[in-house]
């Protein structure tokens, strides 16, 4: 009897053992842009911040159809969508704007499954840059195609402030002030989708993080700030490798 409790016992810390050691690490996906020769390319920054963050990084390279990006998403724990070219203005109904559109219509293809795979699923994104415009459009909202040349109003290779809402995951782990914040962008949401609540703008006006339930969403780059040395965005990483 007290040897099949002692047995039972080894069963039970084996099992615990076993879900522990598979729970510490959650498997995070990152979606990637190509290179000029077609490679798959990720800035490292991505990859690092989700390490430090406790989490491990896959970088997702292009999928092909709805079966891939479902499959993806089964096999990670939650998915954060990386910076990069111009969303289709098609999807949102528009011509492109000028020369300084650029799209990479693959991509736009695989991070379209990668969003609708993501939203089914209802795993936690993190959506950054491009991800954050990538979300808005998937979940029926518009984008500012260029910040200058429609607003007049400069948001890339700059610093500016951020003010957020009370009620907001960056104000849960920042507090309530403003934050100061990279900006390399030259598009922004313009018509937010009906089920995005918005919670960061700069001083003139942009969208600069905005949230769902499942989504957290910036504008600007923490996994660039983090890289260089600013440590306080561990803990938007951290923030949501603990939801995983
Ligand atoms: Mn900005």
């Amino acid at each position: 009897m007290a040897s099949n409790k002692i047995f039972a016992a080894f069963i039970i810390a084996g099992a615990v053992f076993a879900a522990c050691s598979r729970n510490n690490y959650p498997l995070v996906g990152i979606s990637c842009s190509r290179s000029s020769y077609g490679g798959t390319e990720l800035p490292a920054t991505y990859t690092e911040a989700i390490s430090r963050a406790g989490g491990v990084p896959l970088v997702i390279p292009t999928v092909h159809d709805e079966a891939q990006a479902a499959a993806v998403l089964d096999a990670i724990d939650g998915i954060v969508f990386s910076g990069g070219e111009d969303v289709n203005p098609a999807w949102y109904g528009e011509e492109v704007l000028n020369e300084t559109v650029e799209i990479d219509s693959l991509r736009d293809r695989s991070d379209s499954l990668l969003a609708r795979a993501a939203l089914a699923s209802g795993k936690p994104v993190l959506a950054i840059c491009r991800g954050s415009q990538l979300m808005n459009v998937i979940l029926g909202g518009s984008l500012y195609q260029d910040l200058p040349s429609q607003k007049g109003l400069v948001h890339s290779g700059v610093t500016h402030k951020i003010g957020l809402s009370g009620d907001s995951a960056l104000s849960r782990i920042y507090g309530p002030d403003s934050l100061e914040v990279n900006s390399l962008h030259h598009q922004a949401v313009k018509d937010p989708a009906p089920s995005i609540r918005i919670t960061a703008r700069s001083a003139d006006g942009v969208v600069e993080a905005w949230e769902t339930p499942q989504i957290i969403a910036v504008q600007f780059h923490p996994e660039k700030m983090l890289a260089a040395g600013d440590d306080d965005w561990l803990a938007l990483f951290r923030a949501f490798v603990d939801r995983l």
